[in-house]
């Protein structure tokens, strides 16, 4: 009797620009599975949207029907991260529970309650991985930015003075406005001179006919953040970072620092200081809720507490020194063990190297195939031309041959070899990051901490002077374990265990 079985499928809005990722794709490899082992398929699922994104219907649906008892146990799905883009997901599928049994095909890999510990833990290691990579995608145009802007271009629209415009390679460049640049020039030259008031250079760009972007009256303010923009000296700041931009610059160093004195000269007379506070802002009370903020004392100590915005509860004052020995503390609880930081890198290495390998000799076997059916196609258009064959054999016999390179082509563009390259890089990005994150803490300073810290937690409370955090994800699950190994002294002897499980004399590949 067959068993039965749902079909799982997704595809995130990104991938379906790209060919080769179709829900149809998917469902037809599911498909072939399920004929192939033996399962019936009752019903397939799909969803075509992020997982990051709230409406995953037909992942919930499906949800709701596997939780019937005597209802079907099994989900065909192409790979882990279709099924499992973020935590809830996955707990969602407690497998022990419920009995169920997942079948990822595309790695091979079936889980169930009868799954070893291990197969268990590098489950949550790779799902670990997929909501990682499931963040980094979502951020992967502000990298393309970041690396715009480390190699000089200004990844923005282009302020006063510059307009967007491209080079000869056809990369977005800024460069001097012919009409506008000479006023900007003109306005930082008469600002420099330190006697004419910001309000005249007003009205005197006005008068020149310059307006803003929106054709509006350009506003003391605006001139203000001008006349401070390094962008006019050839850099500029992008995401709070300073860079050396390619563009050609409007004003000379010289006079922009002149600028900048100046400016700097009035600042004084207005006593406007700021004091740069570590961790406000990422913070909230246990008690209330309310933010956790900061106050400086004497010029010389800070202290952090609640707001108490939703009324007094004598939240205790603590000195910064203090927050920052408890942080630092806590990070160190992230560094695992040496040898199951290797344990960990190896076994994920080991396991994709098999896979890279065969998804490799799959690729070489194909473009030869593919160069096979190109040379063919050349031999007949040289028959066609010596007249060795009539035209309808021509039209029938190249058509053949089109059509089977496109079906290579096809399983060429199916050969998805970036979730093995993803899934190792990660997994060393997230130890290294795990074994390094206290120096890396040490290192950086004033609000530099609270940027470091934001990336690694995913929520903080202060409990009474005591840090409470909640790591992101992946770090989580690396901070959890190893404070239950730790905490159970059971390390070295589960690390054994779990060793020898991975690599019993070698011949364990076979696991796989
Ligand atoms: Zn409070």
């Amino acid at each position: 009797m067959k068993t039965n079985a749902y079909i799982y499928a997704r595809v995130s809005t990104a991938e379906q620009q790209k060919e080769g990722f179709s829900i149809q794709a998917q469902l037809k490899m599911l498909r072939g599975y399920a004929k192939k082992n033996g399962f019936s398929v009752v019903r397939e699922f799909v969803d075509s949207e992020t997982a990051r994104s709230t409406g995953r219907t037909g992942f919930n649906e499906m949800l709701v029907l596997l939780a019937k008892k005597n209802g079907c146990k099994t989900i065909l799905v192409e790979k882990t991260d279709r099924l499992t883009r973020n935590m809830k997901d996955y707990l969602a599928l407690d497998l022990e529970k419920t009995g169920l049994e997942i079948h990822f095909v595309r790695e091979g890999k079936v889980m169930s309650r009868h799954s070893s510990p291990t197969e268990f833990f590098m489950q949550d290691i790779e799902i670990a991985q997929a909501a990682y990579l499931s963040r980094n995608i979502s951020s992967e145009a502000k990298k393309g930015m970041k690396a715009k802007a480390e190699s000089g271009f200004y990844p923005s629209v282009a302020p006063l003075g510059y307009s967007n415009t491209a080079n000869s390679n056809g990369i977005k460049i800024i460069a001097p406005d012919p009409l506008v640049s000479p006023m900007i020039l003109k306005m930082f030259e008469r600002y420099s001179r330190g006697s004419v008031p910001i309000h005249m250079i007003v009205q005197e760009l006005f008068d020149a006919g310059v307006r803003s972007k929106r054709g509006n009256k350009i506003g003391v303010s605006t001139v203000h953040k001008m006349l401070s923009n390094p962008i006019y000296r050839g850099k500029f700041i992008w995401n709070g970072r300073e860079y050396q931009g390619n563009h050609t610059p409007i004003v000379s160093a010289e006079l922009w620092f002149n600028v900048q004195d100046v400016l700097l000269g009035r600042r004084v007379s207005k006593p406007k200081q700021r004091y740069e506070f570590s961790y406000t802002g990422l913070m909230q009370c246990s008690e209330c809720g309310c933010a956790i903020t900061a106050e400086r004392r004497k010029n010389k100590y800070t202290y952090y507490h609640c707001t108490e915005f939703k009324g007094k509860h004598g939240d205790p004052y603590i000195r910064q020194e203090k927050l920052d020995m408890q942080f630092s503390h806590i990070l160190k609880g992230l560094r695992i063990d040496d040898r199951i930081a290797k344990w960990i890198v190896d076994s994920v290495e080991a396991k994709t190297a098999d896979k890279r390998k065969t998804l490799e000799e799959t690729k070489a076997r194909l473009v030869k195939q593919r160069d096979r059916l190109q040379r063919r196609s050349d031999v007949l258009y040289d028959d066609r031309l010596d007249g060795r064959i009539d035209v309808i054999v021509f039209d029938r016999k190249s058509a053949e041959i089109r059509r089977e390179i496109e079906l290579v082509d096809e399983k060429l563009s199916n050969l998805d070899s970036s979730y093995v390259n993803d899934l190792l890089s990660n997994t060393k990005g997230i130890i290294e990051l795990s074994q390094k994150a206290n120096r890396l803490f040490l290192t950086v300073s004033g609000s530099e901490k609270k940027q470091f810290l934001k990336k690694l937690l995913s929520n903080c409370t202060l409990d009474h002077g005591t840090v409470k955090p909640e790591f992101t994800y992946p770090l989580g699950v690396l901070f959890d374990t190893n404070t239950k190994w730790k905490a159970s002294g059971a390390l070295s002897s589960d690390l054994c265990a779990v060793h020898s499980y991975w690599h019993p004399g070698k011949e364990s590949n076979s696991k796989t």
